[in-house]
């Protein structure tokens, strides 16, 4: 009986294949989370067919990366890899081959970079094709470069990142030589694009185990080239009344961990307390992956605003930290989304400290904000990541549940328009009387467009 989270469209293609006498598999990351027990989020096939014969057989396919021997076949509307056995040829630039050679299963294997995305498995036959002792490593969770390390990092430095991020994400400890060969070729990761960078330290991020990859960049060395802001957070002391946990860096891991905790709920149970509090359960990928950011980068501003006055102070570093996060993110190509996102938040990550005491009209401004459930979160974090005192934070969540129940906002009072009709002269006064006006709205003195009519012309002709 086939397994039953293998989709059927991926076995209708190996069945197609292998019926037409090809040799067909599912291979790489499907099968090591296919034997974790994980759901995978792509199925790829390898097979023996070429290109051109796979392009033949299947009546929807698109050659992406023909000259890699990879066509995606569409089934049913679901696209799939179809990639045909391969050899890569020599590596000059650090990344890429300069050619493949087309060639066997066991070729295949040898090409690839962590013994446990080595397994191919054919699901027809039920075999498990392992030639590299993957499904041991796998069982003894740890991750291993397939062949010689050194030589396997050096042909293609994307391997150090991605060594990294599934340690990390899969929980697996690196085998010494690989460690030691992923050390030795760290220093140059800067030959890695800083799109596939970014979208490396964005899959650390928001793969459940941010705080260990943050740590095991640091430990080899790789933090100080591709965040050395983030690594200069080290020793980096803070006022102990407020951050019992130590120093900056070790305040950042502790909220990355919470931050694990609730991505890791995210995924497993939708009424986890983070979800009955409404503010993640709508939140889309990219405003996890700000939030993300901002966990990391919330604190950047503090090294260059240390001081000793009457006790250890930081004096803007939200400011400064907001300049930097920009910087950082734009150097790492994010879209404008995030670095904005990100940036706004770590502009504001102290601001809701001063929450109970605004006016009303400016903490419901703020509670409508469509990043204030991100802020308030990135809130949470900050004060389980030190001082753990959370009333604050529940009287903001609950300030949020309550103007949640609010009827949505309705359109503004008044208008410019409204303003010249009643015969004032546009100019700064207009901004003036407007934001007056939305403030008495807000607080529900002024609830009609008639009352504010009335208001204004007792006020301002
Ligand atoms: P995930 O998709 O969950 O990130 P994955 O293992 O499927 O993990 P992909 O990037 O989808 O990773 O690649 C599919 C397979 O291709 C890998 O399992 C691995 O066997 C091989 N592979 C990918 N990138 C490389 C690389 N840079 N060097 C060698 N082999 C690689
Ligand atoms: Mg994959």
């Amino acid at each position: 009986m086939t397994p039953p989270s293998i989709p059927e469209d991926a076995m209708d293609i190996i069945l197609c294949l292998q019926k037409a006498g090809f040799q067909a598999c599912l291979a790489g990351g499907c099968v090591r989370d296919f034997l974790l027990g994980k759901t995978a989020h792509d199925w790829d096939v390898a097979t023996s067919a070429l290109p051109d014969q796979v392009e033949q057989m299947f009546p929807h396919t698109v050659a992406v990366g023909k000259a890699f021997g990879i066509i995606v076949v569409i089934q049913n509307g679901t696209p799939f890899e179809v990639a045909t056995f391969r050899n890569d040829g020599k590596y000059t630039d650090g990344r890429h081959p300069e050619n493949i050679v087309f060639s066997s299963l066991e070729e295949d294997v040898k090409r690839r970079d962590f013994t446990v995305n080595a397994l191919l498995y054919d699901p027809v036959h039920k075999i498990l094709h392992d030639y590299v002792g993957g499904q041991q490593d796998l069982k003894q969770q740890i991750l291993r470069a397939v062949g010689n390390p050194l030589q396997r990092f050096a042909e293609d430095k994307l391997r150090i990142l991605r060594a990294i991020r599934f340690s990390a994400n899969l929980q697996f400890k690196i085998e010494e030589n690989t460690w030691q060969a992923i050390c030795a070729e760290a220093q140059n990761i800067n030959r890695v694009s800083r799109e596939r960078i970014a979208a490396e330290l964005d899959k650390m991020l928001l793969g459940g185990h941010s705080s260990s990859a943050m740590q095991l960049l640091q430990k080899s060395g790789l933090l100080d080239i591709l965040l050395p802001q983030v690594a200069a957070l080290q020793n980096v002391a803070q006022p102990p009344q407020f951050h019992p946990e130590g120093d900056v860096w070790q305040h950042t891991l502790l909220m990355l961990e919470e931050w694990d905790k609730t991505l890791q709920h995210c995924s497993e149970d939708p009424l986890h307390p983070r979800f009955q509090d409404g503010l993640l359960a709508r939140a889309s990928l990219p405003e996890k992956r700000i939030l993300a950011w901002a966990v990391l980068l919330h604190d950047i501003g503090k090294p260059d605003t240390y001081v000793e006055a009457d006790r250890i102070r930081f004096n803007g570093h939200d400011c400064l930290g907001a300049r930097i996060a920009q910087e950082i993110l734009s150097r790492l190509k994010m879209p404008n989304e995030v670095i904005e996102g990100a940036s706004t938040l770590v502009r504001l990550h102290m601001s809701l400290s001063a929450f109970p005491q605004m006016r009303l009209a400016n903490r419901r401004r703020k509670l409508q904000d469509p990043l204030f459930p991100l802020l308030l979160e990135l809130h949470r974090l900050d004060c389980i990541g030190s001082h753990k005192i959370m009333s604050l934070h529940q009287e903001i969540l609950q300030a949020w549940h309550e103007e949640q129940a609010r009827p949505a906002p309705t359109k503004p009072l008044l208008t410019g328009k409204d303003l010249m009709n009643m015969g004032l002269k546009p100019g700064p006064l207009f901004s003036t009387i407007l934001k007056a006006v939305q403030d008495a709205a807000l607080e529900n003195s002024l609830n009609s467009p008639e009352e504010a009519i009335r208001w204004v012309k007792q006020n301002y002709l």
